[in-house]
């Protein structure tokens, strides 16, 4: 397919917000598509070259985006600069010279030559790169036609949002082969495993759905995470799950890592499949000399601990590790240990389907350790096997006294279930205040410029939201104006700057009251405390309307979900958008609420 058709499905996606009409655009674009072309559109229609987990950066700012368009264009810098200025949209600046300067022949590329050139530029490097990724990118703009400009400009600048998720593009699979959305669960499915949206649009377009089960974790490309779900007591557990394994939940972050001998490589993975063994040289190590197998996936949490005192580190102290400079040092001052409880795949044999006792003991068997915690980089999780609420409820309190933040407790024959939050595992945490038990992860979807003091900083509140999973909208739950540090102040101004967009983006649904000064784009995850969840005409997590009497306007019928004295926990760099906590979620906890008080 040429790029230039592809850019009209884009513009199609871009003009409607209706997630239905996406799927359906996206569906017929697959259906269009070269078995052959379908991974790499896959990949830009994300604005990408690779999967969300590969760390491909294209390393060209908006000034050198802006000097090879003006070479594609042969274009005096100056003249577009003052154009660019009175549309504010790089895009759609190009595509107007575009149309206006027509002594320029185009070629018509197809989507794979103009894949093939962003790929030249992105993997450009050392001496005369510079002008290297302008040449290929002034080559695409004289070649390409006015509204296939404005979108291959989006990518590099990284702007290509096109308010649709990742499972919106699942159920577009489903569609290109059934019409309806009825395969996404099987498609799903095997994505958690491999969370390649090209990996698997490819297979589905080859194979159909037959084969996804058969899609297997795989050395190097992280697996969704999964992650647990929660209960207020060890009775509660004891009656959901019966006997079960309780380990200490430690409470530092998360890694996957991948091993493979014959590559002499390890890579790490964060919570949001961030890449990030460049962080951790000394785990990096320890898994080198730990793991007995040729090839491994396993799962802990990396938390700083103290072998000669057994004393664990707080959160505060171990989070000084994730970090971009002075590894070396910081790695001396705060010393990991990685407390692995999983063992997800080894050797050629996945285990992701194996009960959790039988990844456990194995596990065990793949690490040649000294048990010697001063000596190991890798312990093993230590669990109690038990069906005696009171014993439970001894583990909870022994972990809490450790400084921990509670335990996990996993159900006995409990598959790995990739990507989800699923009963076989259960947390149970310290209620720090009397109505909710659990902190809410929200997104941060834009904020109001402040008076007084805060002025200083340039933000005043700032406007979080979760995320409604059947509409696939990030919806509000609260405006928080207060209990920040200025250090915490100054971290969100600084995070924002990148992220500042001048419309309120398609996935947020916000209510004219709580309209913000400036909006951001979906990426900043931040940990809510609050009291209790209260109800709210004001806030759309949850809420519903129906039409006014004379039918020309939407009144509320059901007031949406609020947090109470809502207050920053921390930044969670380490989640996705995605990750977020789900309506369903504190829809669940509204109602815990009644239950416990
Ligand atoms: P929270 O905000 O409660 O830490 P989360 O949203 O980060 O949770 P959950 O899946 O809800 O993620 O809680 C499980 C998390 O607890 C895991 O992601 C992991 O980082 C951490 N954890 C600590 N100890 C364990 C353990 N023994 N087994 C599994 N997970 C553990």
């Amino acid at each position: 397919m040429k790029f230039s058709q592809l850019a009209q499905y884009i513009q199609k996606i871009e003009e409607t917000s209706s997630r239905l009409i996406i799927t359906e655009h996206l569906a017929t674009l697959f259906k269009n598509l070269e078995t052959t072309e379908i991974k790499i559109t896959t990949y830009l229609l994300q604005g990408r070259i690779a999967p969300l987990y590969e760390a491909v950066e294209f390393g060209m700012a908006e000034k050198m985006i802006k000097k090879a368009v003006c070479r594609g264009l042969n274009l005096d810098c100056k003249l577009f600069d003052t154009r660019y200025k009175k549309i504010g949209d790089l895009g759609k600046t190009v595509e107007e010279f575009k149309k206006e300067i027509k002594s320029l022949d185009e070629k018509d590329l197809s989507i794979y030559e103009v894949f093939e050139s962003l790929y030249s530029v992105a993997t450009a490097s050392g001496a005369g790169s510079q002008d290297l990724k302008i040449n290929h990118l002034a080559h695409l703009v004289r070649n390409l036609d006015p509204l296939a400009c404005r979108y291959l400009v989006r990518i590099p600048l990284g702007v290509m949002r096109l308010g649709f998720s990742d499972m919106t593009v699942l159920d577009a699979l489903s569609w290109m082969i059934n019409g309806n959305k009825s395969l996404r669960p099987i498609i799903e499915k095997a994505y958690h495993v491999r969370p390649d949206l090209g990996f698997i649009a490819e297979l589905v377009k080859r194979q159909g759905v037959t084969n996804l089960k058969k899609v297997l974790p795989t050395v190097f490309t992280p697996i969704l995470m999964m992650r647990a779900e929660r209960l207020p007591s060890g009775k509660e557990i004891i009656e959901k799950i019966g006997k079960c394994a309780v380990e200490s939940k430690y409470d530092g972050f998360r890694l996957q890592a991948h091993y493979s001998r014959k590559k002499q490589e390890v890579r790490l993975y964060s919570r949001n499949l961030e890449n990030v063994t460049f962080m951790y040289p000394d785990l990096v190590d320890g898994i080198q000399k730990e793991v007995k197998a040729n090839e491994i996936i396993i799962e802990g949490e990396a938390i700083g601990f103290d072998p000669d005192t057994a004393n664990f580190l707080p959160f505060q102290e171990t989070v000084q590790r994730k970090r971009k400079y002075g590894i070396e040092k910081m790695a001396k001052e705060v010393p990991l240990k990685l407390f692995c409880f999983e063992l997800l795949y080894k050797d050629g044999k996945s285990f992701i389907n194996s009960p959790y006792i039988e990844r456990k003991k194995n596990l065990e068997k793949s690490l040649k350790l000294t048990g010697d915690a001063a000596k190991d980089m890798i312990l093993i999780a230590e669990e109690t096997i038990t069906d005696d609420t009171k014993q439970l409820e001894i583990l909870f309190e022994d972990a809490l006294s450790k400084g921990l933040e509670g335990i996990i407790a996993k159900k006995l024959d409990g598959i790995y279930q990739a990507g989800a939050r699923g009963w076989n595992w259960i947390k149970f945490k310290r209620s720090y205040s009397a109505k909710i038990e659990d902190t809410i992860d929200c997104l941060i979807m834009g904020y109001d410029f402040g008076k007084g003091k805060r002025a200083g900083f340039g933000i005043g509140a700032f406007l979080v939201g979760i995320f409604d999973e059947s509409k696939d909208k990030f919806v509000t739950v609260a405006k928080i104006g207060t209990g920040l540090s200025d250090n915490e102040w100054r971290t969100l101004k600084t995070q924002s700057i990148k992220l500042k967009t001048p419309k309120k983006p398609n996935q947020y649904e916000v209510d004219k009251a709580m309209d913000c000064d400036v909006w951001l784009l979906p990426q900043t995850v931040v940990e809510i405390k609050a009291d209790e969840i209260t109800r709210s005409p004001v806030h759309t997590a949850g809420r519903k309307l129906k039409p006014t009497k004379s039918g020309n306007a939407f009144e509320v019928d059901e007031p949406g979900f609020a947090l109470r004295f809502p207050r920053l926990q921390r930044f969670r760099d380490d989640k996705r958008a995605e990750d977020i906590t789900s309506l369903k979620e504190v829809e669940k906890m509204f109602k815990a609420q009644f239950k416990h008080s």
